[in-house]
């Protein structure tokens, strides 16, 4: 899953110097701790002061990523910056890109950040989409009737966690939608009957070797991520598909970093790219527990141009997330759920439990892939007795 190419094209960034994360969310937070674990220090830079991050990094910035000279201001002593999430300003980065090392860049950054310019590349090159439609005003909606419905409706840009997407039934549906979603530019996409959804997590360094994770298989409730099983019981054409498809869409990107391909999987066989995210995911934080080089870990080594980890896999595992839910009348019952052999605790350190918010996952290793994810959903089920449906 490894494959290595001569000659980096410059010298590494060593232990000791700072590296800089725009965001401070929980993936900037497991990036810090697999930094600092590494003999790095780390600067985050946020929106706001009360972010997961926070309490794991040397330095925190207060600044509005959105205002370019505040963040170039405040990340005068780093010597290389990555994301944790996609909505960071595209302007920001460029402007970091001038002084330092920016990984992924500004470019790749650019591209998939906006849903329209990552569809239009995703079909330049060839690589497999859901049919959709642009809409960017009342006159182009009929656009979307050869989508046909069941439709999903969704903005343009800043959207995660299905934040800025709709279901519609039909065009009256989709009109009321899209004027509820600010009748700005949005996508149209036909609803997939999917039999599965997986996701490949890799990382490319800038002499373009490139390390996969093995594909996983994800399970979501109302657009958000609930499980993740390593690995994941498909046939092993359709991992390699997926690798193969992921390992393509890096080299057209020239990405260098970490990042996450999002797949579906249809009933024929056939795997249809749903999105790409420009960082480490969610699918692959049980990367952690059960790799020899985790997700993080390999955003450190991509970002300062350090050979890139094993991305093998040690032992079978599951994740399940824990959302605001889970705090149901208070505080989950953390000891039962770690009672269950095999399942670790990540909290994010959110104060405020709210309903769908990611709070912090258990993972599970095992014997088997089945056998993990049993225990990780009996841990949850433990840990969330107050919350019905958790
Ligand atoms: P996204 O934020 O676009 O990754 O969407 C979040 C989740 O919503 C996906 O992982 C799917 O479970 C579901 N979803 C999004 N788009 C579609 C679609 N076109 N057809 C069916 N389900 C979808």
């Amino acid at each position: 899953m490894t494959s290595a190419l001569p000659a980096r094209r410059r010298p590494p960034l060593l232990p000791g110097a700072c590296l800089g994360v725009l965001g401070g969310g929980q993936l900037g937070m497991m990036f810090a701790t697999a930094a600092r674990r590494m003999g790095y220090r780390v600067e985050v830079f946020s929106d706001v002061a009360d972010c997961p991050a926070a309490r794991h990094c040397d330095r925190l910035h207060v600044v509005s990523l959105d205002d370019p000279q505040a963040v170039v201001r405040a990340a005068a002593d780093v010597d290389a910056v990555t994301f944790e999430f996609e909505n960071v300003s595209a302007a920001a980065a460029l402007a970091l890109a001038a002084r330092t090392r920016v990984r992924p860049s500004p470019s790749v950054l650019h591209t998939v950040q906006e849903r329209r310019r990552e569809k239009a590349f995703l079909v330049a090159h060839g690589f497999p989409v859901v049919p959709h439609a642009v809409v960017t005003d009342a006159a182009t909606l009929a656009a979307a009737d050869r989508v046909g419905f069941p439709a999903v409706i969704k903005t343009t840009a800043f959207g995660y966690d299905g934040k800025g997407q709709r279901r519609v039934a039909d065009r009256a549906g989709l009109e009321a939608a899209w004027r509820d979603l600010g009748a700005g530019p949005v996508v149209v996409e036909a609803w997939v009957e999917f039999v599965a959804e997986l996701s490949v997590v890799a990382a490319r360094g800038d002499d373009g070797a490139f390390a996969r994770f093995p594909a996983v298989h994800n399970r979501h409730r109302d657009h958000i991520l609930d499980l993740t099983t390593s690995p994941a019981a498909f046939p092993e054409a359709v991992g390699a598909e997926a690798a193969r498809i992921t390992a393509g869409v890096f080299t057209a990107l020239d990405l260098v970093g970490v990042a996450c391909v999002e797949f579906f999987l249809l009933g024929d066989g056939r795997l249809l790219v749903n999105e790409i995210a420009p960082r480490p995911h969610n699918s692959g934080h049980l990367t952690i527990e059960a790799c020899a080089c985790s997700q993080f870990e390999q955003q450190v080594r991509a970002l300062c141009g350090l050979p890139l980890g094993a991305p093998r896999q040690l032992a079978p595992a599951a994740m399940a997330n824990l959302l605001g839910e889970c705090w149901g009348d208070g505080e989950p019952d953390w000891p039962a759920a770690l009672a269950v052999p095999g399942v670790s605790l990540t909290l994010y350190g959110k104060a405020a439990p709210r309903p769908g918010r990611k709070m912090g996952h258990l993972t599970a290793v095992a014997a088997t892939a089945t056998a993990a994810e049993e225990a990780v959903l009996a841990a949850r089920a433990r840990a969330c007795r107050a919350a019905p449906g958790t």
